[in-house]
């Protein structure tokens, strides 16, 4: 069984110097935007594999229903199936409880040799809170922050500036193709009947409409922005 995935559990162990990328979130569902960030996040940064790791239980997102963690995890890994630099990580929604960066990333750091460099991909909106995260210094001291741009969600200086003042960590931002989608956007368009149809992989879009996913408003809509 494979302790962080399957495809990465051994990088590094030849002792060689690795980059991995890791990108958190709720992925209800996976989208491109998301696949695009860690692509573009990969390319610049040579990061020899992204993980994406579904949270267990996002502990920003408890005023709504999120869909239960298996069938999340299962729609990001049939969207990066067709990429062997790409693969999911169940550590979050296995180790249960309200998910915490800090938790994953101390998780990684202890699974990999020294040779392996962590980078946490992070969208601008969600870096801009990242001094209200659980132990962000420490964070900094596990991995390099990467913040991609998105569109609607502008990081400014004096923010910038913030950041670097009381986190005492460097973040390195990279410009990425603008995306204005979200996953809020798809189960919005899901719940009034209309089409996802490739803004996320054909086999998420499948999986959606097989199961059902999304179709009524209920608690899911009521969170409203992204
Ligand atoms: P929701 O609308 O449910 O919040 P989301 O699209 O924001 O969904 P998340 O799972 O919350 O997706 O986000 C995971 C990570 O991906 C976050 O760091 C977020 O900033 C980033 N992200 C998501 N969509 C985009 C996008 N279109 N462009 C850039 N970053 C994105
Ligand atoms: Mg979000």
């Amino acid at each position: 069984m494979a302790v962080i995935s399957e495809r990465f559990d051994d990088l590094g162990r030849d002792g060689a110097p690795a980059r991995l990328g890791i990108m958190g979130g709720t992925f209800d569902p996976i989208h491109i935007g998301h696949l695009a960030c860690a692509e573009q996040a990969r390319e610049a940064f040579g990061l020899d594999g992204v993980l994406f790791v579904p949270a267990g239980n996002p502990v920003f997102k408890k005023d709504r229903a999120v869909t239960p963690a298996g069938m999340r995890l299962a729609m990001c890994r049939l969207a990066v199936a067709s990429n062997p630099a790409f693969d999911v990580s169940a550590v979050e929604v296995e180790r249960g409880g309200d998910t915490y960066t800090v938790d994953t990333l101390r998780q990684l750091r202890a699974h990999y040799p020294g040779n392996v460099e962590l980078f946490f991909i992070t969208g601008a909106d969600a870096v801009y809170h990242i001094l209200q995260w659980r132990e962000s210094a420490a964070i900094a001291d596990l991995a390099r922050l990467i913040a991609v741009t998105r569109p609607g969600y502008a990081l400014s200086e004096e923010r910038r500036a913030l950041i670097a003042e009381r986190g005492s960590f460097s973040i390195d931002h990279l410009e990425v193709t603008a995306l204005a989608i979200s996953s809020s956007h798809l189960r919005e368009r899901v719940a009034a009947g209309r089409s996802i149809r490739y803004l996320t992989m054909q086999s998420v879009f499948d999986y959606v409409r097989e199961h059902g996913l999304y179709r009524s408003a209920g608690p899911q809509a009521a969170e409203g922005g992204a």
